[in-house]
């Protein structure tokens, strides 16, 4: 018996090898290549080889008693996705195992699963499924026909934020478990989205396994085995949760589809939702997403019909979607505001606050200042590994690089000519932290950001302090503003709301539009009605005025015919490959020679080689190279012609690799 296996080291993630001995198909096996020992995974059998029978070797051993991690489904299904992302298969099945090839063996394997959940699911009550709208009960019979009918079309749950959608997807896994299948139901982060995690378990309970980080290897192994042994039916996590062992698939859900965390990058640059069709197209089960800020890509797809549209538009129960007032801080400025909060914001939230009612304030930036700059001779402290300036953290004590993570204290002198005229520009949830607990010191304050929820559970322990009404602000970056509902929150403010939409990528406003959208949809979710100030400096953009509007159909419209003038997806194909290398002369010329050589096809538009911002992080050198071209088939044939010239140019001096949109 020969086995095909395959490991993930450089170019040997590229083909499989062939072993003399015996293991099941996706088992773990140790290899020797070339000299040294490696893990890899066996993807294929054979009775007879076409090679030489003295130059193959036998397998060493095989791993976890010949423990079947991948099904062949699975390892099928790796090989569409290696091809879909030009990525090399090694890396895929890598990404598909709940332990890394490397990692020793996990011990204790043997064991039946420890169940362990999240800290909020504990102690639930069984939840009943509650009474359905019109709308949801209409969405729910679709879904269950389009399930029982086997439909290929992916579902479109498009509906306002508070519109009930959580409902629509528990009552679908309710038909999946009914029908004895399994579901992956995926949000955009774990710590982000508790109270959708809470509701699955309380209404599922020992049925489900969420996946999550805080996992250990072992208990992700075990997570993983229950899963295949069809002993949980639904699993609950984030974008790597697409790759669960689920053998039998009735249904893959992907709430909030539009997060731009379903983005993967790194080894497999892959997109959560892509996977997810890829997996339905090939094992069957329906695929449902949702949202109430559908992606440009999913609406113009339900428009086009290539996937059904399911509306819910209304909130239930008499709730109603909040007045929306953008502030031009222009004129707050020349009015002599000083601060980061307008005059409007103020008063509302004096008042709403005074009546026991609590507020909500979006800063999309971290730390105290964006930094420090000498008044007299213009010195700027820079982080000496990324070309970018050091933030001022705690209380402007601290300067941190927001890249590399470096930290090193602040002096009040100038470093480099002894000032003390050092002022600190630009703010951050920090500066924001301070003026709000000076302006209200009679409330209770929490911040909620990268900086304060390092700690494992401090997000969770945040949340409940605000949800328990023991602070009446939360503050903090774009995580306040997911999936979140606390009822008794009537203000939201945004500080900036406008500082995302002018940063150099196609998708900059799309994302902008729906996190405004997103933390609107926050305020006036129980009975009491809610206002939204909107501040920002370009009052007039399309962006914010639309958002104000709630009107996203409004928006799809300007924001499609923008893109299709442009020819940017889904309107036309854009890959973009990115290299990296310590040596910028090098990275230059590589890029450069890469540019060159894809500029042969006429048909295809080549933005760069450019420098990407920040230009170096940690020391090595970043640039990329952007291809327009008809379609995204089109430039994926392409780049697959190509791709052997490309390694030949950058050969082991720049790493590359490929980003589709
Ligand atoms: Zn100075
Ligand atoms: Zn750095």
């Amino acid at each position: 018996m020969f086995v095909q296996a395959i490991c993930n080291i450089g170019a040997l993630s590229r083909r499989a090898l062939t072993y003399r001995g015996e293991a099941p198909l996706g088992s773990l096996i140790t290899v020797e290549v070339g000299k040294r020992k490696a893990t890899a995974i066996v993807i294929a059998h054979s009775a007879t080889s076409d090679l030489e029978g003295e130059t193959i070797k036998e397998l060493n051993e095989v791993l976890y008693g010949g423990y079947a991690w991948l099904s062949s489904d699975l390892i099928a299904l790796a090989a569409v996705v290696a091809d879909y992302y030009l990525c090399s298969l090694g890396a895929v099945l890598e990404l598909m195992l709940p332990v890394p090839f490397a990692a020793k063996e996990v011990s204790g394997l043997k064991r039946p699963p420890k169940e362990k959940t999240l800290l909020l699911a504990a102690n639930l009550v069984r939840q009943q499924p509650l009474e359905l709208t019109e709308a949801q009960s209409a969405a729910v019979e679709a879904i269950k026909a389009a399930m029982l009918g086997g439909s290929k079309k992916p579902y479109l749950l498009y509906g306002v934020t508070g519109s009930g959608k959580t409902e629509v997807y528990l009552q679908a896994l309710a038909l999946v478990v009914a029908r004895g299948q399994q579901a992956i139901y995926l949000v955009p982060e774990i710590s982000l989205t508790p109270q959708a995690i809470a509701a699955v378990m309380s209404r599922f309970g020992d049925k489900v396994a969420v996946v999550h980080s805080a996992l250990s290897a072992g208990e992700r192994a075990r997570t993983w085995q229950s899963i295949a042994a069809g002993k949980k039916q639904i699993v609950v996590g984030a974008r790597s949760a697409v790759f669960a062992p689920a053998k039998n698939l009735g249904l893959i859900i992907i709430d909030e589809e539009h997060e731009t965390s379903y983005r993967h990058e790194g080894g497999v640059n892959f997109h959560a939702r892509v996977v997810a069709q890829l997996r339905v197209q090939r094992a069957g089960g329906l695929l449902l997403l949702g949202s109430a800020t559908p992606s440009l890509e999913v609406y113009t797809s339900a428009t086009e019909g290539r996937s059904e549209l399911l509306r819910l538009a209304s909130r239930p129960k008499g709730s109603f979607l909040p007045e929306v007032k953008i502030i031009d801080m222009r004129e707050e400025l020349r009015a002599g505001v000083k601060g980061l909060l307008s005059t409007p914001l103020k008063l509302a939230m004096a008042e709403r606050l005074a009546l026991g009612e609590q507020a909500l304030l979006l800063f999309n930036r971290r730390g105290y200042a964006q930094f420090s700059l000498c008044q007299d001779c213009g010195f700027i402290h820079l982080c000496p590994h990324c070309d970018i300036s050091l933030r001022l953290h705690a209380g402007a004590s601290v300067l941190k690089c927001h890249y590399c993570g470096l930290h090193k204290p602040v002096s009040p002198l100038c470093p480099k000519c002894g000032s003390r005229q050092m002022l600190s520009r630009g703010a951050g949830t920090e500066k924001l932290e301070q003026e709000v607990r000076e302006l209200f010191p009679n409330y209770g304050v929490t911040r909620l950001d990268r900086d304060t929820t390092t700690q494992k559970g401090s997000h969770e322990r945040l949340l409940t302090e605000f949800g328990s009404l023991n602070s009446q602000i939360l503050l903090g970056t774009r995580m306040i503003a997911k999936g979140l509902d606390f009822p008794n929150v009537t203000v939201v403010g945004v500080i900036d709301a406008d500082s995302g939409i002018f940063f150099p990528d196609f998708r900059a406003v799309e994302e902008s539009f729906h996190l405004l959208m997103q933390v609107a949809g926050r305020s006036g979710r129980g009975h009491l009605p809610g206002t939204v100030y909107v501040q920002a400096y370009n009052p007039d953009h399309y962006c914010l005025r639309l958002a104000s509007q709630h009107d996203y159909e409004g928006f799809t419209r300007v924001e499609s015919k923008l893109r299709r003038k442009l020819s940017y997806p889904p309107f036309g194909g854009l890959i973009t490959l990115r290299f990296r290398s310590p040596d910028l002369l090098r990275l230059r010329e590589d890029t450069h020679r890469t540019a060159e050589l894809l500029s042969q096809d006429k048909n295809l538009t080549i933005l760069g080689p450019v420098a990407e911002s920040p230009e170096k992080v940690r020391d090595v050198f970043r640039y990329q190279i952007s291809i327009k071209g008809p379609s995204r088939k089109y430039l994926q044939n392409y780049l697959r012609e190509k791709r052997e010239e490309i390694e030949t140019i950058c050969a082991t001096r720049s790493h590359w690799y490929v980003i589709i949109d």
